[in-house]
């Protein structure tokens, strides 16, 4: 064990091909987490709504992350270990189910693809050790949680808050922030979209965002620390502007039609988390 450890040290090249190959896997678990995770939250909706109104909930078949076994949405055919390698078996298949060559849509391996890349990005950027493996586990999460927002419009509880709590515990040791910074940053990051989404609903009487947003700059400031948080905001509405107007332009579509704002806010907190020391100093040095 301190052998293999001690070579993924010294070579740093076999250590962005190990990150690149974890994060191949992480990107497949991913995928089932996107596609399940909202599916979980209607059923638990579900069976509240039928244990408050009385009525017996209806008994249904265990569904969560590891049950049942994924299986072709076309031809129910039960999708076999080997086939669920990432990449790999979709251009083995060249994209199609086995039993029935349906396409498999080319999401699936491209969020693999894009964890994998970012797995090996972080491990090249951190080198060796813990930071870029709690990188990674940041940059993940949010990767889940802006495909979960951009497919639903939701922002999981139960992928949000565990990410603040993680953001918190990381930080005891400062890793990517003091832990002072940490505490007021998870604060700050809630009460400032908080603060935009009343003055905002008061003026307009509209819902520019919900409160998963809340949480999620909420979390990023638990991680990155408060300092990081203009920078986040600003990114964040840059590229809503940039990217939603393209949207609008291209797909023709009225300004009513809800946008989330989650892929935004993990877009801009990926790039703060590698980048945002350098852009902040950066910025000092342009107006020192
Ligand atoms: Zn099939």
């Amino acid at each position: 064990m301190n052998d293999a450890l001690e070579l993924l040290r010294s070579e740093p090249a076999l250590w962005v091909c190990v990150a690149v190959l974890v994060g191949l896997a992480i990107g497949s678990f991913l995928n089932v987490v996107v596609h399940r995770l909202p599916k979980m939250m209607e059923r638990e909706w579900a069976a509240q709504c039928a244990e408050l109104s009385g009525s017996e909930p209806e008994a249904q078949p265990t569904f969560n992350l590891a049950t049942p076994r994924s299986r072709c949405p076309s031809c129910n055919a039960q999708i076999t270990a080997l086939q669920n390698l990432p990449l790999v078996s979709w251009m083995a298949l060249r994209g199609r189910c086995a039993a029935c060559r349906v396409p498999i849509p080319m999401r699936y391996p491209l969020v693999e693809a894009t964890t994998g890349a970012i797995a090996g990005f972080l491990a090249w950027h951190f080198g060796f050790g813990p930071v870029a493996v709690l990188a990674f586990a940041f940059c993940a999460t949010m990767l889940a949680l802006a495909l979960i927002d951009f497919d639903t419009q939701l922002l999981p509880d139960s992928l949000t808050l565990p990410l603040l709590w993680a953001g918190l515990l990381v930080n005891i040791w400062g890793v990517f922030a003091p832990l002072q910074e940490a505490v007021v940053g998870a604060a700050a990051g809630y009460l400032s979209l908080w603060t935009v989404y009343w003055v905002f609903k008061l003026v307009t009487g509209k819902e520019g965002m919900g409160y998963g947003d809340f949480k999620l700059l909420a979390a990023i400031g638990a991680w990155l620390g408060w300092q990081a948080l203009p920078l986040v905001i600003l990114l964040s509405s840059l590229a809503g502007a940039v990217i939603g107007i393209g949207l609008i332009a291209a797909a023709r579509m009225g300004r009513s039609v809800p946008m989330p704002f989650g892929p935004y806010l993990v877009i801009a907190g990926v790039i703060a988390l590698v980048w945002g020391d350098g852009i902040i100093a950066g910025y000092l040095k342009l107006m020192g």
